[in-house]
């Protein structure tokens, strides 16, 4: 049997792993890069395996960087089926249409971008030596009503010119025949995925619908048991089980386990804490007359937020305000938490299911879908909150929230999510914290959203235990509690200082445990 570790090696994006034993190549993951750019761009159109030799794929979970290149698969010529939960299927038919939008429009901006620039050198030169009126005649060739990219008129412009053309990744079209490939399964039964080859999902607790994907299978005339974690949730957290400890006694030892690190070095605030903080910071923001705004992930971070701030209602902890969730993604996706409450945990079914309530509906919460809706939410002046997407500020409904709330010292800004280098949402939270520091006196720091300066007069909150990774210690946990005898660990899916921290402190604990190297091969007989 040989394993081939391609993605999230050192690193946490772009997760994708290789399997062969036999005839078979079972692609286990086929996330996309994220990052930089161009950097990302670069790596995502490099696809490291001829995809017509993959005969299935098997995917861990629904987020865009452990699936997002699977319509670059389908596209290369895959014709095997994607094995993945019931919820996680249902979940990637938006998610990966999302995508391809996101690539179909940066690809269009990007064209754009080549056209204006090769019109004003046509016209005079740089845009500032440019008269307000021909500057005005090419936006009207570019833009419908001076706003929406024109595709047509900038395509026809890029083959007139004989100009350089950046296609998407891919399109609408490709993620859709990629989710003809898709079926989705129930947890803790076999699927037969190759010749002699079985396949079992069990809970991982890190977003709806996530598995620790089981592949197990007869080679030279012995039994081979391969455990791909995917991202490790944590113990304890709302709405999910917890990650699966008790595994069928007969499964035999495991040769391999490769094993995400993403806070491999880390150590998470306690989860329990996270739900006074909230009340805390609501309260006060409601006192000030205030609005507390929430970047927040479409999947999985905004139902975490829903689900409490519809317990802390319910315990009467903090007022009725409205509530918007302002992002048509996290309204579709709500919707497929909705319709799989089997996965959900005891909690849950308790305090809402029994009683006949959906934990993501509740009178006062609003899922808005129009762009009108979204700018009437914006005006509004009376206390409420608004939770947006996208996560880290980079785009969509959020950045217009925080442009109108950001200069107000009555509003917060409550930060629940993992913040990249580089992003607005990191930018906020440090310069907040830098504000806060120092006392809130002076001038406020600067931050730039779509391309206008604001003062950050509002205050920023960091809620840290909403994590869905598990830190170091919930990780031991899982492999400490459970019943699996594991012979060796590849750690992978976090940056190389974690990983590499990771794998010391499990090889401390008795573990074998190694970091592959990107492309690295290794043979297990
Ligand atoms: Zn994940």
């Amino acid at each position: 049997m040989h394993v081939t570790f391609y993605g999230a090696i050192r690193e946490v994006t772009g997760s994708m792993h290789l399997l062969e034993s036999g005839k078979d190549s079972i692609l286990m993951d086929c996330g996309l890069f994220q990052g930089r750019r161009k950097e990302s761009d670069a790596k995502n159109r490099i696809f490291p395996v001829d995809p017509s030799h993959v005969t299935n794929m098997i995917l861990s979970h629904a987020h865009i960087d452990h699936s997002g290149r699977i319509p670059l698969l389908i596209k290369g010529g895959f014709n095997g089926r994607v094995f993945t939960t019931r919820t996680t299927a249902d979940a990637c038919s938006y998610l990966l249409r999302d995508s391809a939008h996101i690539q179909e429009s940066d690809a269009l901006y990007l064209n754009y971008k080549t056209v204006r620039g090769h019109l004003y050198n046509l016209a005079n030169g740089k845009k500032n030596d440019l008269t307000n009126r021909e500057q005005s005649e090419i936006t009207k060739l570019l833009k419908h009503n001076g706003l929406r990219l024109n595709k047509e008129a900038i395509s026809k412009l890029l083959t007139q010119y004989n100009l350089n053309s950046v296609e998407p990744l891919y399109t609408m079209t490709d993620a859709e025949a990629a989710l003809s490939a898709f079926d989705g399964y129930p947890y803790n039964t076999p699927i037969t995925v190759g010749k002699g080859m079985t396949l079992t999902f069990f809970e991982a607790g890190h977003i709806l619908g996530s598995a620790l994907c089981l592949l197990s299978f007869r080679e030279k005339g012995r039994r081979f048991n391969v455990i791909f974690t995917g991202d490790i949730g944590r113990f304890g957290r709302p709405i999910l089980r917890n990650p699966t400890l008790s595994f069928p006694e007969n499964i035999g030892p495991i040769d391999l386990m490769i094993m995400e690190s993403t806070y491999g070095a880390r150590h998470h605030e306690p989860a329990e804490e996270l739900k006074d903080r909230l009340a805390e910071v609501i309260n006060a923001t409601y006192n000030k007359g205030g609005v507390v705004v929430i970047p927040a992930f479409a999947f999985g971070r905004t139902q975490d937020v829903v689900y409490i701030i519809h317990e802390l209602r319910n315990e009467g902890r903090i007022p009725k305000l409205p509530v918007f969730v302002d992002s048509p993604l996290a309204g579709n996706l709500t919707r497929v938490f909705a319709e799989h409450p089997e996965v959900y945990d005891k909690a849950t079914h308790k305090t809402f299911l029994e009683k006949g309530l959906n934990p993501f509906e509740f009178k006062g919460l609003n899922y808005i879908s129009t762009v009108a809706e979204s700018m009437e939410c914006m005006k509004t002046t009376t206390p409420h909150i608004i939770i947006s997407s996208s996560g880290m500020c980079e785009a969509g409904r959020i950045l217009h929230h925080l442009r109108y709330r950001v200069h107000n010292p009555n509003n917060t800004i409550v930060i629940v999510g993992y913040m990249a280098q580089h992003t607005l949402g990191r930018r906020i939270m440090e310069a907040g914290w830098e504000y806060k520091k120092q006392g809130r006196t002076g001038k406020a720091p600067i931050v730039k959203i779509l391309g206008k300066e604001y003062p950050l007069k509002a205050d920023v909150v960091k809620i840290g235990g909403f994590s869905a990774h598990a830190d170091r210690e919930e990780m031991y946990t899982f492999l400490r509690k459970s019943n699996l005898h594991i012979k060796n660990i590849a750690v992978v899916h976090g940056e190389e200082e974690q990983s590499l921290a990771f794998a010391d402190f499990l090889k401390e604990k008795g573990f074998k445990a190694f970091v592959p190297k990107k492309g690295q091969t290794i043979t297990i007989d």
